[in-house]
């Protein structure tokens, strides 16, 4: 097995490779690090040592040039946040490639932080988050129901598993199939979020992860 398989097999564990005080440290969720992860950082550590400890320079610097030539979709501060590691396995990759790389890191680092990536400006409904913002080419690929783009699970899942709070559409009640309107006046009067359990405004736009859409009429 090659160094890159070991690397690969860490970022999909979402896991990470740091040397700390000299030696080589597996980061991760504890369920990540599992005994055939660790064994087979063990059989590459030299490898792994000499990768993380030959900081490459030159696409560091070739990076920050991508990234200042588009500041409108790259923050380039995430150039400072690539792992050496990380580094290595961009030495050989185009700038197209590059380019996105940024591109989608940059768009975690706004998701980690609650915002929406810039391009995400298109509403969709996620089985798992509710109403959530998502990029409009992929939103396009989803089914229409009841009005919105529904998709069986969306980027921002972890965020929303994890109870992080982040940007949504906004939405108001009185179209939401979970809302009671006051009997007396159901156009604007107060009315009862059945899931809350709280009392709501039919009319006042707000995000909501419990919102669900009316269902369509025929
Ligand atoms: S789930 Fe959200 S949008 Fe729906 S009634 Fe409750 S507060 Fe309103
Ligand atoms: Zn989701």
């Amino acid at each position: 097995m090659s160094v890159a398989t070991v690397l690969q097999h860490v970022a999909g564990a979402r896991a990470r490779i740091t040397m700390e005080a000299g030696h080589l440290r597996l980061r991760g969720p504890r369920e990540a690090i599992t005994p055939d992860l660790k064994r087979e950082v063990a059989e590459h550590k030299t490898e792994l040592v000499a990768l993380l400890t030959a900081p490459d320079k030159a696409v560091r610097e070739r990076l920050r040039a991508l990234a200042e030539r588009d500041r409108g979709q790259v923050n380039p501060n995430v150039v400072d946040r690539i792992s050496n590691a990380d580094l290595a396995e961009c030495r050989t990759l185009t700038d197209d490639t590059l380019h996105a790389y940024l591109v989608a890191l940059t768009d975690t680092h706004e998701r980690m932080k609650g915002k929406a990536p810039w391009a995400w400006t298109a509403p969709a409904m996620c089985a798992h988050c509710g109403p959530v913002w998502l990029h409009p080419h992929v939103v396009l690929a989803l089914p229409v129901v009841d009005g919105f783009h529904h998709a069986l699970a969306c980027p921002w899942c972890p965020e929303h598993a994890e109870g992080r709070l982040f940007a949504r559409p906004h939405v108001t009640c009185a179209a939401c199939a979970r809302f009671a309107p006051n009997e007396n006046n159901p156009d604007a009067g107060l009315g009862r979020c059945i899931p809350l359990a709280t009392g709501q405004w039919p009319l006042t736009p707000h995000a909501c992860g419990s919102y669900r859409p009316q269902k369509d009429t025929p």
